[in-house]
Parts: structure tokens; C-alpha cells; sequence
């Protein structure tokens, strides 16, 4: 990942990998409030880029502007050498899936979009359990979401949007409400996904940690609105990552610190602005 037009901060080598996603100046708003401001960046396929932020900073809406579902007032954004791309897989912290269908029905639904009438019932429900199994959840096919643990109904999630068959996942806080042991699990498979299957990844986390597990680079938000690119990190820890001797090292504990200081002066700063306003505004 690199910020258009600024030094990057790391020294390693830029990777040689093709540009998959490159967006140009763009900014966004809903009627008065800019919400997004002249986000400029580059992913390379194969790229694990986190987006890091102060809630309200727009990192959501980036997600929905790279998934098309959203226009950007101004500026571009170009996948695979294209304008708006359609089939890109979003995760959301809270479960997407339909309550009414069975883990592998959720999958099915799925693939027969993507399919349209090219595969049998039979084969829709057998490349249904090939992903369920991808994600571990191969003895849960005819499960309910109801009837599934927070990190399985996330498993089946993320199987789902596999199955779109996109080379771009985008992740909005995926593991937010899961309990720390089921969250690394659940790290440790979208790790195993980006680097046997390819995928580019772009993530979205409060949580610095996971921030550093997971990201080659990661771009921390200023507060909005309007947000914007405070500064883009590369990670200097190699994968595969050992979690516990990384959690112990110095490197890793100043790292972090410089990561979560970089957060919190986006957000005094703001504070400071709004006080500065209020006070203002009492004369
Ligand atoms: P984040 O994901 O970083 O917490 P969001 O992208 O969800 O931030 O939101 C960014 C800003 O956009 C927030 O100030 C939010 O209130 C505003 N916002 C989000 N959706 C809408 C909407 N539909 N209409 C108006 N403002 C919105
Ligand atoms: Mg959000």
C-alpha cells in the first residue's frame, strides 16, 4: 500500500505486485457534511491493508465506496483497471447471513447469483460444504444462524462471501463481538485465506493488535468529518507471525504504542477544535 504523493514511512522494498485498487482524490458527503476528503491511495493484489480510525472517521463508508455501493462525490476509484465493481465480498461485524436458511442455503443463495443456472441443485450444495469445510464449519452444513456461536455464524460469513468469488474481500469490523480466543481463531483463518487463496484483504479495526496481526499496511483515519488519511504505517513483522513471542518483543510493544499515540492525537486534536468552537461560539 502507499499514500499517493507521500514518503513512505518503512524502509522495505515496495512490493512488485500489479495495483488492485487505486483511489484517486476522492471525496464523499451526504448534502452539507463531507464525510470522506481527497483519500488518496494505492493496494496491491494480494495486499492485507487495515484501516484504522476514531469511530465517525468514514472508514465504513471508504468500504461501501469501494464495494459500489456508494459514489464518490468527487475523485476515483479504479479496481482491476476499472470503474465500480460489483461482486466485491463485504463481511459486517453483525451477521449478515438469512436466519431462515441453513448455513449451506446462506452459501447456495450465494452461488447461485454468481452461477446463474450453470451448476445443478446438487453441485450448488457440494461446493456449498467445500467452503463451509474451507472455514471449519464442514459439520455444521444444516445449521440455522440461530443455532450457531458467534464465531461460527462469522465462519459461515466469511464462507459466504468466498463463495462470491471475488479476488477482493472487504471486512467491516468483522470480529468485534466475538471473545479474544474465538477473535484469534477467526484472525488466524483470514490470514490463512489472504495468503493461500490470494485474496486481497482491506479490514477495518479499532483494535491495534489485530491492526498489527493481520496488516501488512495500515492506514490510520483523522476523525471526521470530513476523514482523512492521517498517515499510512507499513508493518514491519514479517509473517507468519508468532503471536506470543511478537506480544513480548519491544519492537512490537513501541510499534503499537506509536500506533494507538497516532489515533488518540487525531482525536485531541478534533477535541481541542470542538472546544476551541464551543467556547468561541459562548462570546
Ligand atoms: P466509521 O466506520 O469510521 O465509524 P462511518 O463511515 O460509519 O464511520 O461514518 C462516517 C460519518 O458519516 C459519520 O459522521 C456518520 O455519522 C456519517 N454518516 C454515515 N452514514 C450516513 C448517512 N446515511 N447519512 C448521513 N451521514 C452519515
Ligand atoms: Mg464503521
Amino acid at each position: 500500500m502507499q499514500v499517493l504523493e507521500k514518503e513512505k514511512k518503512s524502509s522495505h522494498e515496495p512490493s512488485s505486485a500489479p495495483i488492485k485498487i487505486k483511489a484517486i482524490n476522492v471525496s464523499f458527503g451526504y448534502k452539507d457534511t463531507e464525510i470522506l476528503k481527497d483519500i488518496n491511495l494505492e493496494v496491491r493484489e494480494g495486499e492485507f491493508l487495515v484501516l484504522m480510525g476514531p469511530s465517525g472517521s468514514g472508514k465504513s463508508t471508504f468500504l461501501r465506496l469501494l464495494a459500489d455501493l456508494e459514489k464518490p462525490n468527487s475523485g476515483e476509484i479504479i479496481i482491476n483497471n476499472k470503474n465500480g465493481i460489483s461482486d466485491i465480498a463485504v463481511v459486517f461485524q453483525d451477521y449478515s447471513l438469512f436466519p431462515w436458511l441453513t448455513a449451506e442455503e446462506n452459501i447456495v443463495l450465494a452461488l447461485k447469483k454468481r452461477l446463474k443456472g450453470k451448476k445443478s441443485k446438487k453441485e450448488l450444495f457440494q461446493l456449498a460444504e467445500q467452503y463451509l469445510t474451507m472455514v471449519q464449519l464442514g459439520h455444521a452444513t444444516k445449521k440455522y444462524p440461530g443455532e450457531m456461536s458467534g464465531g461460527m455464524r462469522q465462519r459461515a460469513a466469511i464462507a459466504r462471501a468466498l463463495s462470491v468469488g471475488s479476488d477482493l474481500l472487504l471486512m467491516d469490523e468483522p470480529f468485534g463481538a466475538l471473545d479474544p480466543i474465538t477473535r484469534i481463531q477467526l484472525q488466524e483463518l483470514v490470514l490463512q485465506i489472504n495468503q493461500d487463496q490470494k485474496k486481497t484483504i482491506i479490514f477495518v479495526t479499532h483494535d491495534a493488535e489485530e491492526a498489527i496481526m493481520l496488516a501488512d499496511s495500515i492506514v490510520m483515519f483523522s476523525p471526521g468529518p470530513p476523514g482523512k488519511i492521517l498517515e499510512c504505517i507499513d508493518v514491519p513483522f514479517e509473517k507468519p507471525i508468532n503471536r506470543n513471542e511478537l506480544f513480548e518483543s519491544r519492537e512490537f510493544i513501541e510499534f503499537r504504542d506509536d500506533l494507538l499515540q497516532l489515533m488518540n492525537k487525531g482525536i485531541f486534536e478534533k477535541l481541542n477544535q470542538k472546544e476551541a468552537v464551543e467556547d468561541g461560539g459562548g462570546i
